[in-house]
């Protein structure tokens, strides 16, 4: 792949240490995602973590909602390979003995969690023990004082909110802080990170709440995280779907790759098609994604539907094809090196593919 393309420029913000993996201070963007069992039906909850892990997410988030699921969260974590984050609403009690429990992180809503001194009891607990804190503020959460002064939930009253509950836990002598500004209105949500990057250095956690489908939550999430990404913040993204959490993370890891902040793996550019375009093109992408999906080697994959543009739109491709009426291309960096039958050409695509991931893992 090509080393030299612009590379966006990123916010500088603290490190935070999420069990072994870090957040900011220059880490790799993590991607981040939560189940959706019953926490306390283990053996579901257990399975979709492995399913998560398998598909690369970095940081798992489980519901911390009774002590049914409180109960079997030492379990969880002993089954896990990356971080737990404990997800606590209302009863500071769940997030002080999940600590026990062994969770990397406690994701609290300072908004929800029944007062500042209960909140000074989780923030001691985690300063103690070295545990993080993902201080979340949502639109629809916010205190009564700043939606009478602000008139609703704007980004200006999100970001007090959350500077707010920043300085509280600032002044008890805590900072292993993670920050989001969530909401599901994509404008309030991007506006909301740009005015916070202004006032703190605290890694951030950035999703589109509540984004639905996975549709409309992979276009919403896109667009909002999408942005905030461009801008060069975001040191870990959820992105939140109406579905399997694995298409979560596959819809971040898509993201993370189409802004340049993930080089490994299969990065397929293929056309929209048009006119000139002679074959199921559609199937051939979905072919070639399906046979590389788990491999990470850094390789740029071109596949196009005619010769004509294919050959200069893909000539950034380490290797491609371009298609004709019942035959086609081999290309490598735009230039051709096999002509094929239109039936030969994914198989030779993808075998070669597989040749060039053998030798890099070879290698390394
Ligand atoms: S590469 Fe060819 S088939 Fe594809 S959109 Fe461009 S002109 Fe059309």
């Amino acid at each position: 792949m090509d080393q030299a393309l612009y590379e966006i420029p990123r916010r500088k913000s603290r490190a935070v240490m999420v069990g072994k993996v870090q957040v900011g201070g220059g880490a790799p963007v993590s991607i981040q995602s939560m189940t959706n069992t019953h926490t306390y039906d283990v053996q579901e909850t257990i399975d979709q973590i492995k399913r998560l892990e398998d598909a690369g997410c970095e940081i798992i988030r489980v519901t911390v909602e009774s002590q049914q699921s409180l109960k079997v969260l030492d379990k969880i974590k002993a089954a896990m390979t990356v971080p737990l984050v404990a997800d606590i609403h209302f009863a500071y009690t769940l997030a002080l003995a999940s600590i026990d429990a062994g969770a990397d992180k406690i994701r609290i809503n300072p908004g929800n969690i029944g007062g500042m001194d209960r909140l000074a009891q989780v923030v001691e607990k985690c300063k103690k023990f070295n545990v993080a804190m993902r201080v979340g503020v949502n639109s629809g959460s916010l205190e009564k004082d700043l939606l009478e002064k602000h008139g609703h939930p704007t980004p200006e009253a999100i970001v007090e909110s959350a500077m707010r509950h920043i300085h509280f836990i600032e002044s008890l002598g805590y900072h292993n802080m993670i920050i989001s500004v969530k909401s599901s209105h994509v404008p309030t949500m991007i506006r909301s990170y740009r005015l916070l990057a202004e006032q703190c250095d605290y890694p951030f956690h950035v999703g589109v709440t509540e984004a639905g489908t996975k549709m409309q939550g992979t276009v919403k999430s896109a667009a909002g995280i999408g942005t905030i990404l461009a801008d060069g913040m975001g040191d870990t993204i959820r992105v939140s779907l109406t579905a399997d959490p694995v298409e979560e993370v596959k819809v971040a890891t898509h993201l993370l790759r189409s802004l340049g902040y993930r080089k490994e793996g299969i990065d397929i550019v293929a056309c929209p098609t048009c006119g000139r375009c002679h074959v199921d093109l559609e199937k051939m992408v979905d072919q070639v994604e399906t046979a590389t999906l788990t491999m990470k080697t850094p390789m740029r994959v071109a596949i196009m539907g005619c010769v004509v543009n294919g050959l200069g739109e893909g000539a950034e491709a380490d290797i491609g094809i371009c298609s004709e009426k019942g035959h086609g291309v081999i290309i490598e960096k735009g230039e051709i090196k096999t002509r094929l039958k239109e039936e030969e050409l994914v198989p030779h695509l993808i075998s070669e593919i597989k040749k060039r991931h053998e030798a890099a893992t070879k290698k390394a």
